[in-house]
Order: structure tokens, then sequence, then C-alpha cells
């Protein structure tokens, strides 16, 4: 039976130590929010974001606009909030509508504002192993993996999923942290085959029982990160909990487990900009 990683109780931890350091720094982070539309999902997670920055005495300000807005009006706002001495981070909620280019508007942000990781210039550091903003979620996960005290190096890493936000991020980390890595996606052949080998196995894919017990390696770190909505209104992930928990030797819930995490590490994020901002000036 496996132990289950619990993302309330490390994103708690987390966020009582941001709190604590804020307290100490002095002085404030001033965190801003560009959301456009009104997507239901998107809704929800400004919100919880807004509770949590309260939660660790960060200032947070939320910029709504409608979904007609132009990319150039989007860029030259976040271009503003980049530039302005009254905000340390910066995030463009996502999704946006499909008529914005999201990538070119991210890039509006000053990388060193870029709380969510997601500008080029933070993907490159990350993928040359230097030091910038990781994304929430795959900070995240690789928290979890740590807090069960199990030596990455060496280890057989799956990452199903090969998104900019999730998938890719998390496993250039595992690589920097020596595992052996495997990237699989929609095109992948004998996925059941490659996943029964891990010893680490990160699911980011977004479809409810994606990965099932039989694909689970005995003892095997199993990360759930998708989020999927049931048709009783209920949150669930990507893999099959309550027959993969026989199996693995540890298992993150859904929810209760990673969605917490990104959370956490968001408010981690915007310290660390106000740290950094504070020594330099940008
Ligand atoms: P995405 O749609 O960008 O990526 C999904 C990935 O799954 C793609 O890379 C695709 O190649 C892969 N995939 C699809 N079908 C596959 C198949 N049959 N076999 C193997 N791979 C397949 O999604 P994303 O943004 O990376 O998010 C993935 C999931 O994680 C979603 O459920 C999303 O809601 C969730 N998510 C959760 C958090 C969190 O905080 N917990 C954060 C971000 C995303």
């Amino acid at each position: 039976m496996a132990e289950i990683i619990s993302g309330k109780i490390l994103a708690s931890k987390i966020k009582q130590e941001v709190k604590q350091e804020i307290k100490q720094l002095g002085i404030k982070p001033y965190f801003a929010i560009v959301q456009i539309g009104n997507n239901p999902a998107s809704n929800t997670y400004v919100r919880n974001k807004m509770k949590d920055c309260d939660e660790c005495g960060i200032e947070s300000y939320l910029y709504h606009y409608g979904e007609g807005i132009s990319q150039h009006a989007l860029e030259v706002f976040l271009e503003e909030l980049s530039i302005s001495k009254d905000f340390h981070a910066v995030m463009l909620q996502l999704p946006i509508p499909n008529h914005l280019d999201m990538q070119e508007a991210i890039n509006e942000i000053n990388f060193k504002k870029d709380v969510d990781g997601l500008t080029t210039i933070n993907n490159g550091l990350l993928a040359t192993g230097q030091n910038g903003f990781i994304p929430c979620t795959a900070a995240g996960c690789m928290e979890m993996i740590r807090s069960t005290g199990i030596d990455i190096a060496g280890k057989n890493a799956v990452v199903i999923g090969r998104s900019n936000i999730v998938g890719k991020p998390v496993a250039i980390q595992l690589l920097k942290e020596n595992a052996t890595v495997t990237i699989c996606h929609s095109h992948t052949i004998r996925l059941k085959e490659i996943c029964q080998k891990a010893d680490i196995l990160i699911v980011a894919v977004g479809k409810k029982n994606f990965v099932t017990a039989d694909m689970i390696k005995p003892g095997a770190v199993v990360i759930d990160v998708g989020i999927n909505v049931q048709e009783n209104g209920k949150l669930c992930g990507d893999v099959d909990f309550n027959e993969a928990k026989e199996v693995a030797g540890y298992i993150t819930p859904v929810p209760g487990g990673v969605g917490l995490m990104t959370r956490a590490m968001l408010m981690k994020n915007i310290l660390e900009a106000t740290k950094c901002q504070l020594i330099k000036d940008i």
C-alpha cells in the first residue's frame, strides 16, 4: 500500500515558511495578475491565488480585461507592469482567448518578475541549468518527489506529457538531478511497457484513469498532475488512484496533491522575485 504524498501538508509548510520570511524581510511583495475573459476555472484559480497571497502577506492585484482585448493592448499592459516599480511579480492567467499569442504576450513580462516561469528567457535558463523561475507545477512535482527521501540520481523517470508548463520542465529538472529520463506523449508507442520500468512516474495528460495499476512498477513514486472534472462535478487525476495505490510506493492524491503545491510554489517564486529586486534594482 503506497504512502500518500500530501500536497496539503507540504504546501502548508511552504506557505508558512514564505510568510515568516516576508515578515523578516520587512517589505510586502506586490503581485499583479492579469486575467482575460471569464473562464470559470480561471476565476477559481485567481481567487485561490489571491487567498494564498493574503495568507502569506503578499499584496495581490487583479487586472481583469474582456475577451476582446487586442494583442497589442495586452503586450503594452504587461510591459508597463514589468517596468513599474509598483510590482515585484507579474503573471498572465492562462488560458487566454485563441486570437491572442500567449508566448508573445508572456515574453513582455520581465523574466525577473515572471513568477510563472513561462517566459522564453526563464525556459532557456532552466534548459541550460541556470537559475531562473521554474513553472510552479513542475517545481511542485519535484518538491513532492524530494519529500519521499528517495535518491533521484540514477533512477528511471518517465514523464507522460510534454507541455511547456508541466512535462518539459519536470523532465529537465529530473535530468538535472541525474535521473534517466524518458518523455512520453501522444505519439509514443508501447507506453505501458515504458511506464512499467519507471521508478518515478509523472503523469500530466488530462485524461481520467489514463494510468492504470498494471502500468506501474511496484514501489514506484507516482505523481499525478492531471485535473479532470467528473460528471458528478468532483475532481480526479489521470491515475486510477484506488488501484494504483496498491502497487505504487508513493502516490499523490487529486485533489489535495500537485494542485496545492502549484499554489505554494507560486508564493515561493513571488518571495524570490521580491528578494532579487531588493538586492538588484531592475
Ligand atoms: P497539455 O494538453 O498541454 O498536454 C497534455 C500532454 O499529454 C501532451 O503533451 C500530449 O502529448 C500528452 N498526451 C495526450 N494523449 C496522450 C496519450 N494517449 N499518450 C501519451 N501522452 C498523451 O496539458 P498540460 O497543460 O500539460 O496539463 C496536463 C494535465 O495537468 C491537465 O489535466 C491539466 O489540467 C493538469 N494541470 C494541473 C496543474 C496542477 O496544478 N495540478 C497544473 C497544470 C496542468
